[in-house]
């Protein structure tokens, strides 16, 4: 079922860590994006700041707490699933063979928005372990 404006505000507009974040406009469409992929519940952009020849962002259209996914309850489950799913989805679509999946959580691992999302990486050679 497709969450309307209000919910997906209520949801977004986080109290905890940086309080509402970019990828909670860029959820409630508040803010354009190259929209690569859209369901009902999630949604994946091109990163503005592209660190491979692609280089996709999927995130939940509601935050729901996942600031980080360290912040994962039973009730996110469901939620996460379905990120994962997407990805595939994602690959599938565009054709993009290998990738590389990411989800920096926290300042150590460069997390900068507080707003869960997966970072695609793709078409180009890869580096392990990464820097
Ligand atoms: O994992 P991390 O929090 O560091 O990733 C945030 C990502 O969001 C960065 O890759 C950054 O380029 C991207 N970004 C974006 N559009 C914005 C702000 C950040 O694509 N308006």
């Amino acid at each position: 079922k497709m969450a309307n404006e209000e919910e997906l505000a209520l949801a977004n507009a986080g109290k905890d860590e940086n309080g509402d974040s970019i990828f909670g406009k860029i959820a409630r469409k508040e803010m354009k994006v190259d929209l690569v992929y859209e369901d009902d519940k999630v949604m994946a952009f091109n990163d503005i700041n592209p660190q491979a020849p692609v280089h996709i962002l999927v995130i939940p259209k509601m935050r729901d707490g996942l600031t980080r996914l360290s912040k994962a309850e039973n009730r996110h489950k469901e939620i996460l699933g379905h990120l994962m799913w997407a990805v595939a989805e994602i690959v599938r679509q565009k054709d993009l063979g290998d990738f590389r999946l990411v989800v920096n959580n926290g300042p150590e691992a460069c997390q900068s928005v507080y707003y869960l999302h997966l970072h695609i990486l793709a078409k180009r050679q890869m580096k392990w372990p990464p820097a």
